[in-house]
């Protein structure tokens, strides 16, 4: 365990407006990151939104403190980090692997991949795994895509074979052979930003995150980010996986399943202890179902130090 202060974070995307799902996350991070004293940092992820949805920042904000949740100022005095002005950075990173080839250009469409990808090998939450069609490539075959005017993405390179265990402090031990079950992972494309996996390690590092609180379905994604934790040589976060808000299919909340936007709950006249309240019956800091604020469920946290254990290890349904 890390005997650091606890430093956590917040990490809204502004591509779907933020929904009840988005909700529990934020508070069950909160909760444990005031309860135990920590730092909680806000960054909105915001690599693939196009400039143009201009507000969406604003209303993530509006949102998050309509909720009664606050955070902390980083240490260069942001309110929060936006993704879309670390794009220097990230290259750096991806330069750097580069120089010591644990990256390789791949070609592959998305089609091809599900092609190729034999279905016994298919991960259960993450789509078709990479066959490793272009693994054989090293890093100045970009050149020749490059001079062709070529798109293609920059893989990492899983060790071959080699299992991985790391535990989480939520879902206990985990362990799989990321070469095998998930297979190599995009950093970056040469079209278009940098991906999801690099940013968001680049990200909580840079910053002094510690702890990581977030929804079970990047319980995959950890593997890949401790892969690149590893190749920097840098200590990864503990991360804490807490179950999803699922549709009556079972499915991960969405769209389709109505709409449980924050902001259009509070335009229906949905309070925010109502909302707190039904999430905090949820993590199981409530027996019934009540309004109430935010303040007086981290009193009640802090009172019961053992609730996360306590927290229903399976998803969520909320009837509204
Ligand atoms: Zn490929």
């Amino acid at each position: 365990m890390s005997t650091s202060p606890y430093i956590g974070r917040l990490a809204p995307s502004p591509t779907g407006a933020q929904h009840l799902g988005n909700a529990r996350t934020y508070i069950a991070a909160w909760l444990i990151a005031r309860s135990r004293s920590g730092q909680l940092l806000l960054r909105i992820e915001d690599l693939d939104t196009p400039r143009t949805k201009t507000g969406a920042d604003e209303q993530i904000l509006v949102d998050l403190e309509w909720l009664g949740l606050d955070w902390d100022w980083s240490e260069n005095l942001q309110r929060f980090t936006l993704q879309s002005q670390r794009a220097s950075r990230y290259h750096e990173l991806l330069e750097d692997l580069k120089r010591r080839e644990l990256v390789y250009p791949c070609i592959c469409s998305r089609t091809d991949i599900e092609n190729a990808s034999s279905a016994p090998h298919e991960s259960h939450l993450d789509g078709a795994v990479y066959p490793g069609t272009c693994a054989g490539n090293d890093v100045s075959d970009a050149k020749q895509l490059d001079s062709l005017d070529k798109k293609y993405a920059w893989r990492f390179r899983f060790s071959k074979d080699e299992n991985m265990t790391w535990v989480d402090e939520f879902c206990g031990i985990q362990s799989c052979i990321p070469s095998q079950v998930l297979g190599d992972f995009i950093v970056a494309r040469n079209y278009g930003p940098i991906a999801y996996q690099l940013a968001v390690v680049a990200d909580d590092h840079d910053s002094g995150i510690n702890h990581v609180v977030r929804g079970n379905d990047l319980i995959y994604s950890t593997y890949r980010q401790i892969a690149i934790y590893n190749a920097f040589q840098w200590q990864p976060p503990i991360w804490l996986h807490i179950p999803l808000v699922v549709g009556p299919d079972g499915k991960r909340l969405a769209k389709r399943h109505g709409d449980t936007r924050i902001s259009a709950l509070r335009s229906l006249g949905w309070k925010p202890e109502s909302i707190v309240g039904m999430i905090a019956k949820s993590l199981g800091l409530l027996d019934s179902e009540r309004p109430i604020p935010l303040a007086e469920l981290l009193d009640l946290a802090l009172t019961n130090p053992d609730w996360l254990r306590k927290v229903p290890t399976t998803n969520v349904q909320f009837n509204i």
